[in-house]
């Protein structure tokens, strides 16, 4: 039963109860929920208590909004979420397989829990892209045996019926599609914000980056319809949305499965006109794919953030060319000079590897020309890490680990000088800022970004979560603001 095949299809939305449990064998989704919903509600009628249930979360932002779709399904099954550090009935992991140390990681948080889990009678679910892989999937059968329900990232709407099979079986429920099938709309959803939301447009990648393995875990492309997606943000907004982020592995190439050409930038222009959303974010775009129509809806629409993440990976057009990302230096250094000019105000951010097979002194001498020339506001930065599965992983690494080493901290002690220059700019000046609420690192202070994407702290009176303020920045650091004040808009 573990890795299922399945076929791909149009998508599907989640249709209402059409009667009792087992009409025509085949129950749909919210049966199952009422199911367990039902098993709840005797529990706690029983015990006075309620099922608990957490999340941890490993990877990108998809996973964060996969994690809140887990926790809607779980919320109307009649779970109650309760934080991290709390006891749980069931702990959910939301696994990333995209470096190896996130998956060791994994491995050891599931196995340090198996005390706690027998303990209190607890289990773990495992989910995600990591589970996608038949050797993991095989790992956590032998190995973990606390975990009791598997399943992939193509199955996630399969939860209730899989937990229903575990509760009423008590046995281990394993079920990983091996192919992506339809978008499944409607599914239930716990949002962590109220003020900012994720909005999935796009799942899945074509583009196989020869290092990377979400096209082999999160399948091929397929695009929203545009007005689903306009639908759920008419929706957030009504409820007091103020921020969107439009996510996607590839949100440039929203639409081209669908046939419709520049369908992202027109998704862009029709969010302008919903009332209530102030800022509009997008992530990630593929340097191939940004088009001069996407750069034109980006100037022209007000509501679009003035950043932009655009994964450069490698300075080097032959390391590009292995990394099979179908740009070279001089064609990404030429976007970021329309970019500029379009939007003179522009705040990029970007991704970076140091040391795939085969990087020269001279390859990663590009690397850091563009970083130079560019002059990003922050990078994400990594030590090359092979993947099973991917063609890269085949390359034998041919640079010593020191070497790589040494380079990963020249490059990132340039993109912390770079970073640090950029945000001294800003000091004595004032920025827009939404509120996150109060600061991580000191909870004194409340926390925010700007449009560009600045963390901001500060100190304010009668300042909430959720409130958009101009703050007085007083210092700055490369990855930081600091300020004052807090004079609402509006
Ligand atoms: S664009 Fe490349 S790096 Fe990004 S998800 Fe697709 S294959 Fe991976």
């Amino acid at each position: 039963m573990d890795i299922k095949k399945n076929n791909a299809g149009d998508r599907f939305r989640l249709k209402k109860p059409s009667g009792g449990m087992g009409v025509d064998n085949a129950p749909e989704f919210s049966e199952w929920v009422e199911e367990i919903r039902n098993q709840n509600t005797a529990y706690t009628l029983e015990t006075g208590k309620t099922k608990k249930f957490k999340i941890e979360i490993f990877g990108c932002q998809m996973n964060e909004r996969d994690s809140e779709t887990i926790a809607g399904m779980l919320t109307d099954m009649g779970f109650e979420e309760v934080s991290k550090d709390k006891p749980a009935d069931v702990i959910v992991f939301v696994t990333c397989c995209v470096r190896e140390n996130a998956e060791e990681r994994i491995y050891g948080h599931i196995g340090a829990l198996s005390g706690e889990c027998e303990e209190n009678g607890s289990f773990i679910i495992a989910c995600g892209c990591m589970m996608q892989q038949s050797h993991v999937v095989e790992k956590i059968r032998k190995s973990y045996h606390n975990v009791k329900i598997v399943f992939g990232t193509h199955n996630i709407h399969t939860l209730p019926q899989l937990l229903y099979r575990y509760i009423t079986g008590k046995k281990r429920v394993f079920e990983v599609w091996e192919k992506e099938d339809k978008v499944v709309e409607e599914l239930p959803i716990k949002r962590t914000d109220k003020h900012k939301a994720w909005v999935s447009i796009i799942l899945g990648c074509n583009n196989f980056c020869s290092y990377c393995i979400v096209p082999h875990v999160r399948g091929r492309e397929r695009s929203r319809d545009i007005n689903d997606v306009l639908a759920e943000i008419k929706v957030l907004a009504e409820d007091g949305c103020k921020e969107i982020t439009l996510l996607g592995q590839n949100v440039n190439s929203y639409g081209n499965d669908l046939g419709e050409k520049d369908l992202f930038a027109r998704l862009l222009y029709a969010i302008e006109d919903i009332e209530g959303i102030e800022r509009v974010r997008f992530m990630t775009s593929h340097p191939k794919d940004l088009s001069d129509s996407l750069i034109e809806a980006m100037k022209t629409c007000k509501k679009v953030c003035n950043h932009l993440h655009l994964p450069f990976q490698s300075g080097s057009s032959r390391i590009l060319e292995k990394m099979n990302r179908r740009y070279t230096k001089e064609t990404y250094l030429e976007l970021v000079s329309r970019i500029k000019a379009a939007i003179p105000e522009i705040a990029l951010t970007t991704d970076i590897i140091v040391g795939f097979p085969g990087e020269t002194v001279e390859d990663f001498e590009d690397t850091l020309d563009v970083v130079k020339k560019v002059g990003f506001d922050a990078a994400y930065m990594f030590i090359y890490s092979p993947r099973k599965g991917t063609p890269a992983a085949k390359l034998e690494q041919d640079i010593p680990s020191g070497v790589i080493s040494a380079r990963f901290k020249k490059l990132v002690d340039l993109q912390t000088e770079i970073a640090t220059d950029l945000a001294k700019k800003f000091e004595g000046k004032s920025v827009e800022v939404l509120v996150d609420g109060p600061s991580k690192n000191n909870p004194e202070m409340l926390s925010g970004r700007t449009r560009s994407n600045r963390l901001v702290n500060f100190k304010a009176e009668n300042v909430n979560k959720g409130d958009t303020v101009y703050v007085d920045i007083i210092r700055a650091g490369a990855f930081w603001l600091e300020g004052r004040g807090g004079k609402k808009l509006g």
